[in-house]
């Protein structure tokens, strides 16, 4: 394929004309990323308004295990938009319906709140955490992210000289223009690391409120939990009086129907959910025991919002369930072998052409790490930013867009096969891999 992005570039010269950095995520439009403006999806694939397509490994950050625009949940949401209207701005059915569908597949959610974004959900449940141990602090994880809010938004890639000499220093800023928020209530740790763990809520004894993590790391690649990792974390935080809060943002109804708590067995006091979700539509949710979120439901622990569980992300929300709750014996047994044909279709081309790597997967969240050196396993941020060859990335990313293969340029985003990931599309972008790696990163 040889792509044209004349319109592309036109596009977004024009978007920056009037819209700051050309797009509304710092995490869209940057100088390494191909200059790419999509026009639609359609099913794994995804049209840019140049006309060429994609197989996306990327879909739209997460949220879409069926594939783009399935029709099942195109056809509930054009109703429900042309029949209701998206937002009445009153309390709906549609409210109990979805909660009681989420607290089948998440037990522990006995009482949750619907918000906007994964961002917004975790800000809520970190007051929740505070106000219910009345204490400050917060546990984070090197590489993981947890959206930007001031009361978690870590510089959560920063290089290894940046990071902390000891476990549970203060965590840095992640952005110019925060309060001081951050520095004096959240510390950090490496993750998968009982004992790092145990340090901190040591050294911090009697002051973390809770500690957040993605059950298997996805924003700083794809790394599984240790084996008996989660469940360390779990005693170490009732030994401490401190909650453990899982963000399930990305593995929620995608690493099993029940996220990585169902997968691995681990309950956390709270949990947040999103992406896969709304298919598509800004939905998340945070919940946890009836007593920990008592406060919400009086209006002490404040959450708001106009769009909250509107008409429109409730219905969506709601599709996506009925299909999982109807077909979960059939749906996650199909996402993994497509997830491991994937993985290791990308392993042995990149040994057959010498490429050093190390793929990593649980369920259908998935990292083709380019590595400098032979490595078998990376267990933690240090060690994909060690040995990880984000710059290769980036040029095999670029082959791969140019032979219609679209994966995201920074190493860190995990890839997203989803069910409209058939045999077919899996063979296609295996295909291109080939050549894509024999075009430009044959010789180490
Ligand atoms: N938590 C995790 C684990 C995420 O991956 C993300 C988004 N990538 C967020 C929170 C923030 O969600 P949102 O972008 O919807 O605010």
């Amino acid at each position: 394929m040889s792509v044209s992005r004349q319109r592309s570039l036109a596009a977004l010269d024009r978007a920056r004309a009037s819209v700051a950095g050309g797009d509304s995520s710092a995490m869209r439009v940057l100088p390494y990323h191909p200059p790419i403006v999509a026009e639609r999806g359609e099913g794994a694939w995804i049209v840019d308004i140049d006309g060429n397509r994609y197989l996306d490994l990327n879909m739209g950050y997460g949220p879409h295990l069926f594939g783009h625009r399935p029709a099942f949940l195109i056809e509930r949401l054009g109703r429900a938009l042309a029949e209701r209207g998206p937002q009445l701005g009153f309390p709906t059915e549609l409210n109990a319906e979805v909660a009681e569908k989420v607290r089948r597949l998440f037990p522990s959610m006995q009482r949750m709140r619907f918000a906007n974004a994964g961002t917004e959900a975790v800000a809520s449940a970190v007051r929740v955490a505070r106000h219910a141990t009345g204490r400050r602090r917060i546990v984070l994880f090197e590489g993981h992210y947890h959206g930007w809010s001031e009361a978690v938004f870590h510089r959560y890639h920063a290089p290894l000289e940046d990071l902390p000499a000891r476990p549970g220093d203060a965590a840095l800023p992640g952005t110019l223009g925060m309060g001081t928020d951050l520095a004096q209530h959240a510390v950090l740790c490496p993750w998968n690391d009982a004992a790092s763990l145990a340090q901190v809520l040591d050294r911090h004894r009697g002051e973390i409120a809770a500690v957040l993590m993605e059950p298997v790391m996805g924003n700083g690649g794809t790394v599984p939990p240790r084996p008996g990792y989660l469940q360390a974390v779990r005693d170490l935080t009732r030994d401490h009086g401190c909650l453990l809060m899982f963000d399930e943002v990305i593995t929620g109804l995608r690493v099993a129907a029940g996220g990585a708590q169902e997968r691995f067995g681990v309950t956390p006091d709270l949990t947040v959910i999103s992406k896969v979700l709304g298919g598509g539509v800004p939905i998340a949710a945070f919940g946890g025991s009836r007593d920990l979120m008592e406060p919400v439901a009086r209006g002490t622990v404040f959450h708001g919002g106009v769009y909250s569980s509107n008409v429109m992300v409730l219905t969506a929300a709601s599709a996506v369930l009925d299909r999982i709750l109807d077909e979960a014996d059939t749906l996650y047994p199909r996402l993994e072998a497509t997830a491991a044909a994937l993985a290791r279709g990308f392993a042995t081309i990149f040994e057959a052409h010498q490429v050093a790597h190390c793929v990593q997967h649980v369920g259908a969240v998935l990292s083709v790490f380019l590595t400098r050196d032979r490595v078998e396993h990376l267990h933690d941020y240090r060690a994909v930013r060690r040995h990880g060859d984000f710059e290769r990335y980036i040029r095999l990313e670029h082959a791969l867009a140019e032979r219609g293969v679209y994966l995201h340029p920074n190493m860190f985003e995990p890839l997203f096969p989803s069910l409209a990931h058939g045999p077919e599309e899996i063979d296609f972008a295996l295909n291109r891999v080939e050549d894509g790696v024999r075009g430009c990163l044959r010789i180490h």
